[in-house]
């Protein structure tokens, strides 16, 4: 036999031996004559290859769980099918969901008994001695989805609005927060005027007109149009001097607002009949000093 028809005969002699060469990866192509590193090493005779491959273990083979169309090597079939998207799954939070593995994530995102984080941050940096905290506390409840709701409404570091200022603070500091709110205001007792807390005994020395301690007030008509102000002399002597005029403007004052009369009528009242004794005393003083000069 010449050594060309020999090699011819060899190239396809059912008894040359032969790797199987199926791949190991995904891959469906392969399985060439030879093959290479990554394929099934077996070595038959060329004849016999098919059969081989018929039940070798990187044959393809469909899985078996149903509705699942892939094709996976044999050998990891087993690998496969426990991790199947289509296998039946039930809910780790012991929930009555059923349903196939491949859903089981989007279940879960939604699932009323998982246990999920609150993770709230507070609105500020650290609290009282924390205050150089570079991060902020964070709510460290967990619980299951379905209480969440009703923990938000009682999360220690929801935002509540301060009712002075009305900044959202963490509701766990809204109480240490609202003692000492810049915009906190408070009833003067002395006036009844609203004054900011912390301008409370500025306001007792300046310009609560009815303050123990003034130095310097308004005029006690402020409230029906008087825009005087000054010491306690001066305001004496105002009084004395422009008595005719707070008569008039109490008189325009009840007028204008004859709906709200009775509430005022007290005060008015006791307002009028110290205008007319300021007025009889000044007359009084008056004829005194005339009676003297005679
Ligand atoms: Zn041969
Ligand atoms: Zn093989
Ligand atoms: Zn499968
Ligand atoms: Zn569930
Ligand atoms: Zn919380
Ligand atoms: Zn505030
Ligand atoms: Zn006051
Ligand atoms: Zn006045």
């Amino acid at each position: 036999m010449a050594v060309s028809a020999r090699r011819a005969h060899e190239d396809a002699c059912g008894f040359a031996r032969k790797r199987c060469a199926l791949p190991f990866g995904d891959s469906d192509v392969g399985g060439g004559d030879d093959g290479d590193a990554d394929s099934c090493p077996m070595v038959v005779y060329r004849h016999e290859r098919e059969k081989h491959r018929a039940s070798c273990p990187y044959r393809l083979v469909p899985c078996s769980i149903p509705g699942c169309n892939e094709r996976v090597r044999q050998n990891r079939l087993a690998q496969h099918v426990a991790v199947c998207d289509k296998k039946l799954a039930t809910c780790p939070n012991l929930c009555p969901w059923r349903g196939r593995a491949g859903e089981l994530a989007r279940h879960r995102a939604s699932c009323l008994v998982e246990i999920v984080a609150c993770g709230k941050e507070d609105t500020d940096f650290g609290v009282g001695g924390n205050r150089g905290n570079k991060q902020r506390d964070k709510c460290a409840y967990r619980g299951e989805r379905r209480l969440k709701e009703a923990h938000d409404e009682q999360c220690p570091f929801r935002g509540v609005a301060c009712r002075h200022c009305d900044a959202l603070v963490c509701a766990r500091r809204l109480l240490a927060h609202e003692r000492t709110c810049d915009e906190k205001r408070v009833t003067c007792d002395a006036c009844g005027d609203s004054v900011l807390e912390r301008k409370l005994s500025a306001h007792r020395q300046t310009e609560c007109h009815k303050s123990d301690g003034l130095k310097y007030g308004k005029c006690e008509f402020h409230r029906f149009g008087c825009a005087f102000a000054g010491s306690v002399s001066a305001l004496r002597a105002h009084a004395r001097e422009d008595a005719a005029k707070h008569l008039r403007s109490v008189a325009l004052a009840v007028e204008a607002s004859a709906v709200s009369y009775d509430a005022w009528y007290a005060e008015v009242n006791e307002l009028r009949d110290e205008v007319a004794r300021a007025v009889a005393r000044a007359a009084a003083r008056a004829r005194r000093r005339r009676v003297a000069l005679v």
